[in-house]
């Protein structure tokens, strides 16, 4: 018999190794996956057991002993623990830190992994017939009881019981020895009998329900390529609803769902209470129990933005990812993960069926389904009778322009408001003027901790830089020659919205960008407003492309479609491409054939007239040539490694002897290390910021390559001066 004697634990710390610690005082070896409490220096930490052996490289009695066991099973489940240490090994990120990702912010401390129930109360038989004779010194228990009759027989939790009333525990406690009030303990009810009844499949949504289902059971990855109201969101009710009637879990991620409550409130309408939704807005006990919910397989959907990839599943049966190509997908510090690739190697781990569902596919995607790694679903035409609308191409260098307006979408704008219909003007900026700029001298506003420029937010009077923060007065006279000569150049929403206003005095204009949503449920209301026809016109920023229906909405606007294309990034084109349809996708979703009016300097781009034929396959297909002409992604695979510093200089220094550090390794792994170069921005929040890219054809040795080349640079002196990380497929060049 083997006497392991020590755990290896991950712990949160940012170092990519595991703590072994002694368990031989223990009457039984830790399991992996489990938590344990251990001492770190003179902190108590909590760990998860990775791994359990008879040795350690120290000697014992230089080890220190586990403190406590928390968990008496795994507390992730196998599955989700393999497809953790894979993802820590893909992103060479400290595998503590990624564990860290995975727990609710409960488990991340010693709590028990078992939340406590939620306790409902309900009224009772007896405790309707004493209400009328409550004596009148009760007052608190007539109050308690009332609320729960005027609950028509539902039951409460004591949380909105308690509004009106600071005791009310002792309250319930009181009425429950009597009899008066019973408790109900939630259990895990499967789908409503009440919920709303789908609607018939077509043709295509059935042809790829039956593909899925036949896949069910095994690894099958999907994409499911289908034109912005296509039925695609049927398509994954449809497949949830059988993955549960199999006896299996649904997860499904969304980009955001503050941004989709449309798509959530579908989902709670077909699912009720078999649903579980993760997302920001819910506190820490609340995440804690969707989260177990998943785990003890109550929760027959989990539905959640990024992180929810690592929702932990008891039987786990079909992955969804909705809008594969969003970017919120990809986590943009700490721990760098791609959820939408982590879906697809979970799927492969478990041996089930991921769904990738766009109507503009990444380039990544389509290039998988081109190559047959991915089994290619299409939904070709839209779900009801609406037509596609017809997008027209306006060129900027011959058209003036009014506070960003074009004298053609100034007259859409008036044609749509005289046919009582709605339109959305699209801003990609928001603030009143991105550049305030004195005409005299020259100078323009600046912020002082970043290379960019500050934006004037007018109605606060206030300059505001996007990349940071700051915020200061706006200037009235010119800092440089004292001359009130200061003119605010360039469109934001606001400036947009007020020229609407001034334009078509008679139309309701509403704003929507991140300045005027607060709350979450702020955009839900102001959604509402559009869809109850009480705007005309609806001015925004892209936050508003992504998967609303607004059936009124013929008209489309977008005031400056050139930023995303030309920018340094090799994605640009594909980016715009794809806000562009999912922004022309909002037009006409009922039976009126909408318009799309796209404003332009580079009207002759191929990637307009693929736009005007609605052909993003024709695009993909184009743009795919030049990257494998390049040697772009996903031909080559890249890393970005990343430094900042206080220092000018210092990051820069610390990746050329980073790049150095790797010369050798790199030529004898096919791998390629660039020049290292200061961030397209530079300076940001007072940091000086450097890049490196590293790229290679071959993935394997790309790998390997990495491993051992981070290995070097974390021990190395020069880390630990500059904040600085490494970035596995990035999808952003800065
Ligand atoms: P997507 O997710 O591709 O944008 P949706 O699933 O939201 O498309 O469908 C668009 C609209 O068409 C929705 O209002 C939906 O209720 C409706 N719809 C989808 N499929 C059908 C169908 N088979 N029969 C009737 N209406 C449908
Ligand atoms: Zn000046
Ligand atoms: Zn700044």
């Amino acid at each position: 018999m083997s006497a392991k004697r020590i755990v290896q634990v991950a712990l949160p710390v940012r170092l990519r190794r595991l703590f072994d610690y002694r368990v031989d005082h223990l009457a039984k070896v830790p399991d992996t996956g489990a938590r344990v409490l251990v001492p770190l220096q003179k902190r108590k930490v909590v760990g998860v057991v990775c791994a359990s052996s008879e040795t350690s490289a120290l000697p014992l009695s230089k080890l220190k002993a586990v403190s406590r066991v928390l968990d008496d099973k795994p507390l992730l489940p196998k599955e989700l623990f393999r497809l953790l240490l894979w993802a820590a090994a893909y992103y060479h990120h400290p595998i503590g830190d990624v564990l860290q990702t995975a727990l609710p912010v409960r488990l991340r401390r010693d709590s028990p992994a078992e939340p406590k129930p939620v306790v409902l109360w309900r009224i009772s038989d007896a405790g309707r017939e004493h209400l009328d004779t409550i004596p009148a010194r009760y007052a608190a228990q007539r109050q308690v009881l009332e609320l729960l009759v005027s609950a028509e027989g539902a039951a409460l939790p004591s949380k909105s019981l308690s509004s009106t009333l600071p005791n009310v525990a002792t309250v319930l406690a009181r009425l429950e020895t009597q009899g008066f009030v019973e408790k109900v303990v939630v259990d895990t009810p499967g789908l409503p009998r009440d919920r709303e009844a789908p609607p018939t499949l077509n043709r295509a949504q059935q042809a790829a329900s039956v593909s899925l289902e036949e896949a069910a059971g095994t690894y099958a990855p999907f994409l499911l390529d289908g034109i912005t109201g296509s039925g695609k969101t049927e398509v994954y009710l449809d497949c949830a609803c059988r993955t549960i009637a199999r006896g299996r879990q649904a997860l499904v991620l969304v980009p955001e769902i503050a941004l989709t409550p449309q798509l959530i409130a579908r989902f709670e309408g077909r699912l009720g209470s078999a649903l579980a939704v993760l997302h920001s807005g819910l506190t820490d006990t609340e995440r804690h129990r969707a989260w177990w919910r998943a785990r003890e397989g109550s929760a027959a959907v989990v539905l959640g933005t990024r992180s929810a990839v690592f929702a932990p599943l008891a039987r786990p049966g079909v992955i969804i990812v909705d809008e594969e190509h969003d970017l919120s997908y990809k986590q943009r510090e700490g721990f760098r993960y791609q959820a939408r690739d982590i879906a697809v190697k979970r799927a492969q781990l478990a041996d089930i069926p991921v769904v990738l569902g766009s109507a503009t596919p990444s380039l990544e995607s389509m290039a998988n389904a081109a190559n047959g790694r991915y089994r290619h679903l299409k939904l070709e035409s839209r779900a009801g009778s609406a037509k596609l609308p017809k997008v027209e191409i306006l060129d900027l260098n011959r058209l003036a322009l009014n506070d960003g307006l074009s004298a053609p979408v100034v007259g859409a704008l008036k044609e749509c408001l005289l046919r009582g219909e709605q339109s959305l003007v699209f801003v990609n900026r928001r603030g009143f003027a991105p550049v305030i700029v004195c005409t005299d001298c020259g100078w323009q506003a600046l912020c002082p901790r970043c290379d960019a420029r500050q934006t004037l937010h007018r109605a606060s009077g206030r300059a505001i830089c996007h990349h940071c923060g700051r915020q200061a007065p706006a200037p009235s006279t010119c800092p440089q020659c004292q001359k009130e000569t200061l003119f605010p150049a360039g469109e934001g929403t606001q400036r947009v919205e007020e020229a609407l206003v001034r334009i078509f005095p008679e139309a309701a204009v509403m704003r929507i960008d991140s300045d005027v949503l607060g709350a979450p449920d702020e955009m839900a209301r102001a959604l509402q407003a559009v869809r109850d026809r009480k705007v005309d016109i609806l001015v925004g920023t892209q936050m508003l492309s992504k998967g609303h229906d607004f059936a009124g909405v013929t008209l489309v606007c977008v005031l400056a479609a050139d930023q995303g294309l030309y920018s340094l990034d090799f994605r640009g084109s594909e980016r715009l491409f794809q806000q562009l349809s999912q922004v022309s996708g909002r037009a006409g979703r009922r039976e009126t054939r909408g318009a799309v009016l796209v404003q332009t300097a580079h009207p002759e781009d191929p990637a307009f007239a693929r736009l005007r034929e609605h052909n993003f396959a024709g695009f993909a297909k184009e743009a795919l040539v030049e990257r494998q002409t390049a040697g772009y992604p996903p031909y080559v695979r890249f890393a970005l490694m990343r430094a900042e510093s206080t220092q000018s200089g210092a990051a820069i220094r610390f990746l050329q002897s980073a790049a150095l550090a790797g010369e050798n390794l790199a030529s004898r792994s096919a791998v390629e290390i660039m020049t290292p170069v200061p961030s397209p921005m530079e300076r940001r929040a007072g940091r000086f910021r450097a890049q490196l890219l590293v790229r290679s054809k071959d993935e394997r040795r790309f790998h390997r390559f990495l491993e051992d080349w981070v290995q070097g640079i974390e021990a190395s002196r020069e880390a630990a001066r500059v904040r600085w990380s490494l970035d596995v497929d990035p999808q952003e060049m800065y």
